[in-house]
């Protein structure tokens, strides 16, 4: 029996004029998201993407990959069957049979785009149900709320038959590459690769910065780092990396200014050059993973300190999360356990035991003015890495 694969988006179908621009941007991400993994024809129709003619032992590769494109809703698999009702039931009989082992309730539900089949939407459901309930004894017809609901749907070319309860939910959002780019800011913890998969899952681009304190922070640090560009690349395609050296800057703060202000002036440092970078390579805004209140550097005050040095769009997406919501959601996308592996940030290093939480700009501007800011952030520009991250 013969399987494809049938993909739905939801927010592409209105988007108006440009819809089919992002439905384009749709199928080159699927077609990239596949490229290693089967050869196949990705066709779209009617609001639907047809995955078809890949080997029939990759489908379930096939199907995890799928479910990670931004802008795919739903993942189907479904039976291929010939335009007629004999054929549609001998396939449904087959293609069910697992599914109906157990005792269990069902309803069918059809749907008829190609007008000219004989039957009706209704008179095709009637009539697959009434087969199937013959056929197998141990099921039972319930129209309001059933177990299995059997669709069946009658194209212009053929005909399928699928177990809509067993569809895969995907991600949403829009297609990568429809929404301009952005920087994250990349630590080794749990909130910034989320905060890079919320924004990116808006269709927005990715580039990666990361703020590295060789020697006081490991290369098992800095693998980490990469090890979760590379989950995040699973849903974005590749990732350009940049990664900057921070420990000059880390001990002139040290050194210079006041042991409470240091962590956030090692923020601004950041903020800057990240600005600096994503100005360079195009990119419109930058994402940070900052919660309200979640530690002394992002209570509101910290982050109108932190935030004051960068003169574009900051993009904060767990703002208002609690912990626990960001940590299933970094358990969802696959990077928590790779976030709580034990290497060191370069921030955990230099943190100092009574950071300010009720900062004012002039304070911080005024020990910051005991460095030379400029130079220092030329030379750690001087000195960035830029890697090209693949997915796993
Ligand atoms: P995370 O879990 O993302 O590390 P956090 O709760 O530890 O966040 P902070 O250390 O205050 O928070 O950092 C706030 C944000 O600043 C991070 O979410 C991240 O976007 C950015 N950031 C922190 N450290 C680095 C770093 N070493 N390199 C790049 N960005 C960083
Ligand atoms: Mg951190």
């Amino acid at each position: 029996m013969k399987e494809i694969i049938l993909c739905k988006y939801g927010e592409i179908i209105l988007k108006g004029g440009n819809r089919p621009k992002f439905e384009n941007m749709l199928i080159a991400n699927i077609r990239s998201a596949l490229k290693n993994v089967a050869d196949c024809k990705i066709t779209l129709k009617q609001a639907t993407i047809y995955i078809d003619k890949f080997d029939d032992d990759k489908i379930d590769l096939i199907c995890d990959r799928l479910s990670k494109v931004f802008g795919i809703v739903s993942i189907t698999r479904a039976a291929v069957c010939e335009k007629n009702m004999d054929s549609i039931k001998e396939v449904a009989k087959a293609y069910l049979a697992d599914d109906f082992c157990k005792e269990c309730t069902f309803k069918v539900e059809a749907k008829r785009s190609d007008k000219k089949f004989p039957m009706t939407s209704i008179e095709i459901a009637i009539d697959l149900g009434g087969y199937l309930n013959e056929e197998f004894g141990n099921i039972e017809c319930d129209v309001h709320d059933p177990d299995i609901v059997v669709r069946c749907e009658v194209r212009e070319n053929a005909a399928y038959v699928y177990n809509n309860s067993k569809k895969i939910k995907g991600q949403g959002g829009m297609p990568i590459g429809t929404g301009s780019k952005a920087a994250l800011l990349l630590s080794g913890g749990i909130d910034s690769p989320v905060a890079g998969h919320m924004i990116a899952k808006r269709g927005v681009t990715i580039d990666a910065i990361n703020f590295f304190s060789f020697p006081y922070t490991s290369d098992r640090a800095k693998e980490k780092v990469i090890s979760l560009a590379k989950i995040i690349a699973q849903y974005t395609g590749s990732i350009r990396m940049f990664i900057v050296p921070f420990t000059e800057i880390q001990l002139e703060i040290r050194d210079k200014c006041p042991e409470e202000h240091m962590t956030l002036i090692m923020r601004r440092f950041m903020m800057r050059i990240s600005e600096k970078i994503a100005r360079h390579n195009g990119a419109k805004a930058l994402v940070t993973g900052e919660s309200v209140a979640q530690v002394a550097s992002q209570t509101l005050s910290a982050l109108d300190v932190t935030n004051a040095v960068v003169d574009m769009p900051i993009l904060q997406p767990l703002i208002g999360m609690d912990k626990i919501e960001v940590i299933n959601r970094a358990v969802e996308i696959g990077t928590y356990d790779t976030s709580i592996l034990p290497y060191e940030d370069c921030c955990t290093v230099f943190t100092p035991k009574h950071p300010t939480i009720n900062p004012k700009r002039s304070n911080i501007e005024k020990s910051e003015s005991r460095l030379d800011v400029e130079d220092l952030e030329a030379r750690a520009l001087a000195g960035v890495e830029m890697l090209e991250i693949y997915p796993d």
